[in-house]
């Protein structure tokens, strides 16, 4: 069913009970509230957390039922929010039924990420929406949406040491060898700290075997570092590679 672009409504009144507003159209909705906990397994070299918080994508962004606004939490939203929510692009990408439902909401938030000037968090969805192709098994999808999240992450400002690794896991899970190469070039030319060089030297190895798949952080690490059960901190992934690398070495 095709949703209807959103037309704001004056009143601002409470939500009734269990429910809440969304912020671009006022429409109120029963959405859960979701509080990860932390993974147990090690995350892949992109930084999708391990299980049990991997499975959990499905909880991770609500959307309004009317206006189709997908967030994290969608009683917040950017100033300009309404009016990218309301434009042709947006509703064209909600409703667009050749993509999976739930990858829909992680375009559709990545969208607004965009169109508000947050291109690495619209990276970031953008990723996201890939990962949950790769859960349906659409790896024609998963490779498209990859390519664009690294098209993000590198038309935002500078990128942190593990933005750029992730840009080339990015790269080489899209089959793109030629540009994962020269993205492990360009990194090992400034001198990455050991653990950085690490994993670079897997993403290397995998990509001279034309390896798309996934793996894991644990595995780009000598075996002694190989141990279940470590902690990640963020579910999103911003500084838990450096974190994860850190307490990987500590523990050997
Ligand atoms: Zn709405």
């Amino acid at each position: 069913m095709a949703l209807p672009a959103p037309q704001p409504r004056s009143s601002t009144r409470r939500a009734a009970p269990g429910e809440i507003a969304c912020a671009v159209c006022q429409a109120e909705s029963r959405q859960v509230t979701f509080r990860a906990g932390a993974p147990e397994q090690a995350p892949d070299l992109d930084l999708r957390p391990g299980e049990p918080l991997r499975s959990t994508m499905g909880h991770w962004l609500q959307q309004c039922p009317r206006c189709g606004y997908a967030a994290p939490d969608i009683r917040q939203a950017r100033p300009s929010a309404a009016r990218v929510v309301a434009a042709a692009p947006f509703r064209s990408l909600v409703n667009e039924a050749t993509h999976p439902p739930l990858s829909r909401r992680f375009l559709a938030w990545a969208h607004v990420l965009e169109e508000t000037g947050a291109m690495h968090e619209a990276a970031e969805a953008m990723l996201q929406a890939a990962w949950t192709a790769d859960d349906l098994n659409r790896q024609d999808l998963a490779l498209l949406w990859r390519l664009e999240a690294g098209a993000l992450w590198r038309s935002g400002p500078g990128l942190d040491q593990e933005q750029q690794v992730r840009v080339v896991d990015a790269l080489r899970r899209a089959e793109a060898w030629d540009g994962a190469a020269d993205a492990i070039d360009a990194m090992l030319a400034h001198n990455p700290p050991e653990a950085v060089r690490q994993v670079l030297a897997l993403e290397g190895r995998l990509v001279g075997a034309n390896d798309p798949r996934r793996h894991t952080i644990a595995s780009a690490l000598p075996p002694p570092a190989r141990r279940p059960h470590a902690a990640q901190q963020n579910i999103m992934g911003r500084g838990s590679l450096f974190g994860w690398l850190t307490r990987w070495f500590r523990r050997r």
